[in-house]
């Protein structure tokens, strides 16, 4: 992951906690230990695991939660169905079945696992419980940990016998890839790592010459359908674009002077429309805008500005060429 995405996710995950009054303390929130299964080769990375007893007086239950935070503003309820989900759940099931989880010193029998991803940018939450004493559940557990035996297995299987590597792939996964740097595959001219920055940047002039070189000779070859590489394709492909949409500047300047209570004359007000619309505003300004008129910090304010901006936009069909990964 790029170092910016992570600082950004380190302000994301910081703002969040202070808005939620949560101890910052990394101890607290961080557990010191690795979460490995007992006999697959997995480990599952976990933000925040946590045991606590819900019920009455006749009847409790202890319910041991596996939170996950997400950075990303699209995180939803379909975050509960992925692969790093069914592993953490997976993990903590054999786990706590291996051996019981102290919990105020006394181990604790754990009735529930309770998978937990938060949307820090939201601050929405979704939860579903898996009960231990419940087959159907463990069935599911079962077939998850099945599926993940599988992929650890055919990750085994791959790996070279010389020199314990699996064959890389070059392809659309290099793009988010952490090793390129570092990956002989994907950095064909195999740069030593004492350049200085003067060799450095004159390296990076010829990657991008030899970039738009070859982008124009994939243009030029007019092929028909987007060429299918390791992990995606590379071509042209039909994005969906909000994009302004004409005659809405009268409402943004409308909204903006009843927000600032203040009355303009026509006059003024048809001067200041149209410079608005020679500025030809793009969704980057309408984001700006909404953050600038719904300036409070509350729960479901990113929501409300994605919903305001929403109406002054309108979808518009592009084409863009580029690398695409498989969705
Ligand atoms: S840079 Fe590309 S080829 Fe190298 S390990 Fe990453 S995905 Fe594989």
């Amino acid at each position: 992951m790029p170092a910016d995405d992570v600082y950004q996710g380190v302000d994301v995950a910081v703002h969040y906690m202070i808005g939620r009054g949560l101890d910052l303390g990394a101890e607290v929130l961080i557990p010191e230990r690795d979460w490995d299964h007992p006999t697959m080769t997995y480990q599952a990375l976990i933000d925040l695991v946590s045991v606590q007893e819900e019920g009455d007086e006749e009847y409790s239950q202890r319910v041991l939660e596996v939170t996950d935070y997400k950075t990303s503003w699209q995180a939803d309820a379909d975050e509960l169905n992925t692969l790093q989900r069914w592993g953490q759940a997976v993990v903590m099931w054999r786990v706590v079945q291996n051996k019981p989880l102290q919990w105020h010193a006394q181990p604790t029998i754990i009735d529930i696992i309770r998978q937990r991803v938060v949307n820090l940018r939201t601050w929405q939450e979704f939860t579903r419980d898996i009960n231990l004493t419940d087959p159907d559940d463990i069935a599911e557990l079962e077939r998850w940990e099945q599926r993940i035996n599988t992929l650890c297995m055919t990750a085994h299987n791959t790996k070279s016998p010389v020199d314990g590597r699996r064959p890389a792939a070059p392809g659309a996964g290099c793009l988010s890839c952490a090793y390129r740097h570092i990956c002989p595959e994907a950095w064909p001219l195999n740069y030593p790592g004492d350049l200085t920055l003067q060799q450095l940047a004159e390296e990076l002039a010829i990657i991008e010459g030899q970039k738009s070189k070859v982008i124009a000779m994939l243009k030029a070859a007019d092929v028909e359908k987007p060429i299918p590489i390791e992990g995606g394709v590379v071509g042209f492909k039909e994005q969906v674009r909000r994009v302004f949409q004409a005659g809405k500047e009268v409402d943004i300047l409308s909204e903006w002077l009843t927000a600032c209570a203040c009355e303009l004359p026509e006059q003024d007000i048809n001067v200041l429309v149209s410079l608005l619309a020679a500025l030809k505003l793009g969704k980057g300004n309408l984001d700006a805008f909404s953050k600038a008129l719904m300036s409070e910090r509350r729960k479901g304010i990113a929501q409300a500005r994605a919903e305001y901006v929403e109406t002054l936009t309108t979808e518009k069909r592009i084409s863009l060429f580029g690398v695409w990964p498989n969705e």
